[in-house]
């Protein structure tokens, strides 16, 4: 049994956007068992909310957006990622823009946050998607999967035409707390000449090398370099997990993606949920009794709890 999980108290914090080069308000309140994670326009007449699902996703070009009756929110993915991998299941965003605070890029403030005011488990399971047979999709430059496996895993590949970058591939677990130590303070990053015309166009007005690694021809701009030589890929990963959690509960399988990005990951939740024989919801562990038991291991969020869910294992029916 794996309860559901909200923030312990109320987080507030205040950031530049991305797109708008405005300063953000933005607090993120503890919610309901079941409530999943809902954004609010508070800035907007009637504060109108925006649940975190995959049918309110609006926008896959730049970033993630979700929006509902014209109301939307920009930059979700790297917010939804840290509760993700954290294992937060339940908050309240309030936001003042159209946009969550980029911050310096990655998912690591929010990580911070959410490690400074702790998690408090709720009186119910979590429900988890199981993967039971693969599920695919592919354009004409990439593709993206599930498989079936007993943990929930990322293989992810970018090939960029760029000496820097070229072909990288992060293979991660995330069931041993390996996205606070591997995932969530890789950067997002951009190239000058797409930065210099998205500013002329007049978005990423916030972007500097703050908030994203920022590339020319030949070269890293930052002065500071990488966090890590393959931190481009890991961001990838960091993106993945926050497009992933529109499915609203974790997901135990194996997500294979080669030069994929929002727009994919987002083609690939809707083919699973189209491909109903591919999963199954499971709530209860280990269910009575069990005919052929697989074990399976969730993401671990061990930083957020008092106990180690590393040494849970869980039977389920297959
Ligand atoms: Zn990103």
């Amino acid at each position: 049994m794996y309860r559901q999980r909200t923030i312990r108290s109320e987080i507030n914090c205040r950031s530049i956007g991305l797109h708008t080069g405005r300063k953000v308000g933005m607090t993120i309140r503890p919610a309901e068992v079941d409530a999943g994670v809902t954004f609010v326009r508070r800035d907007l007449p009637g504060r109108p909310r925006i649940k975190a699902e995959l049918a309110n996703v609006c926008d896959t070009t730049l970033a993630t957006t979700i929006g509902v009756n014209g109301a939307t929110v920009s930059t979700v993915e790297h917010l939804l990622s840290a509760f993700s991998g954290m294992g937060v299941d339940n908050a309240i965003v309030e936001v003042d823009a159209h946009e969550v605070p980029i911050m310096d890029g990655s998912a690591q403030p929010f990580v911070n946050m959410l490690k400074d005011v702790g998690a408090r488990v709720q009186g119910k399971c979590k429900k988890l998607l199981v993967i039971k047979s693969p599920v695919s999709v592919a354009d004409a430059n990439g593709s993206a999967a599930f498989l079936p496996d007993r943990e929930f895993k990322i293989t992810y590949t970018i090939d960029f035409k760029h000496p820097l970058i070229g072909r990288q591939t992060c293979h991660v677990h995330l069931s041993d707390a390996a996205y606070e130590r591997e995932i969530c303070n890789a950067r997002t990053f951009g190239f000058l000449r797409d930065v210099e015309y998205l500013q002329a166009i007049g978005l990423a007005l916030g972007g500097s090398l703050k908030n994203a690694i920022v590339l020319d021809e030949e070269r890293i701009i930052n002065k500071s370099g990488l966090r890590f030589p393959d931190e481009f890929v890991r961001h990838k990963v960091l993106d993945a997990i926050g497009d992933l959690a529109m499915l609203g509960m974790p997901i135990i399988g194996h997500f294979v993606a080669f030069r994929s990005g929002h727009r994919l990951n987002n083609l690939l939740l809707k083919e699973l949920m189209r491909n109903k024989e591919s999963w199954e919801i499971v709530s209860r562990y280990p269910p009575e009794p069990p005919r052929t038991a697989m074990s399976l291991r969730l993401p671990s969020y061990a930083v957020l709890d008092a106990v180690s869910p590393y040494a849970e294992t869980f039977a389920q029916v297959r």
